[in-house]
């Protein structure tokens, strides 16, 4: 008698929910799955190895990952991220500036923030936010610090150093909060000053 003998990784379904794959390139649906190998014997699974270990599978390409896949943030909750961490350093600005009321920097500020966050914001929201959004910025700008590169970073940077620079040089209070923003975005002290000579310049040359 032959006896057809072999193994055969098993998975049990454990969560579901949405992912960045990698292999997409976008938020997918996901299932994290137990796998566990079995000895089978004519093709059933007879005897359980003791061995287990966690799987990403993406719900459209059916692609697996390690688990660490789940702890990078999907594009929707990317987004939210940015739109608030902008929101914050934007603020943040003009309450240090202390010309909030003032048209034409009230003017840049919502451009900033229409650049990340483009449905329905105008002055009447950033009347609101100045009300609302938390003084220190600090936790959102180093939340979304971890998920940035260098240059994301300083082009979140940028959008601050821009509000400040609307009605003329720095003063005081926006540059201590650019300076405090750089830091809570893990920027070094030379990285900002750069950040900030960049701008002057094309200030100073508009079109160069
Ligand atoms: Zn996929």
């Amino acid at each position: 008698m032959v006896i057809i003998w072999g193994t055969r990784v098993r998975y049990r379904i454990h969560a579901e929910g949405e992912f960045f794959c990698p292999e997409c390139g976008g938020d997918r649906p996901y299932r994290k799955l137990l796998a566990r190998r079995w000895f089978t014997l004519f093709w059933i699974p007879v005897i359980p190895r003791r061995r287990v270990w966690w799987v990403v599978a993406c719900g459209e390409c059916g692609h697996h990952y390690r688990p660490a896949v789940l702890d990078k943030p999907t594009i929707a909750a990317m987004s939210r991220m940015l739109q608030g961490a902008a929101r914050a350093l934007v603020m943040y600005v003009l309450r240090n500036g202390g010309n909030q009321d003032n048209p034409v920097v009230r003017r840049q500020a919502v451009e900033q923030i229409r650049a990340v966050r483009p449905e329905g914001y105008d002055d009447s929201t950033l009347e609101e936010d100045l009300f609302c959004v938390p003084r220190d910025p600090a936790p959102m700008l180093n939340q979304i610090a971890e998920h940035l590169d260098s240059a994301g970073r300083e082009a979140l940077l940028v959008r601050g150093v821009r509000v400040a620079l609307a009605d003329g040089p720095f003063n005081a209070g926006e540059l201590s909060a650019i300076q405090a923003a750089g830091r809570a975005l893990e920027m070094t002290p030379a990285h900002v000053a750069g950040v900030l000579l960049m701008a002057r310049r094309s200030v100073d040359n508009p079109g160069s």
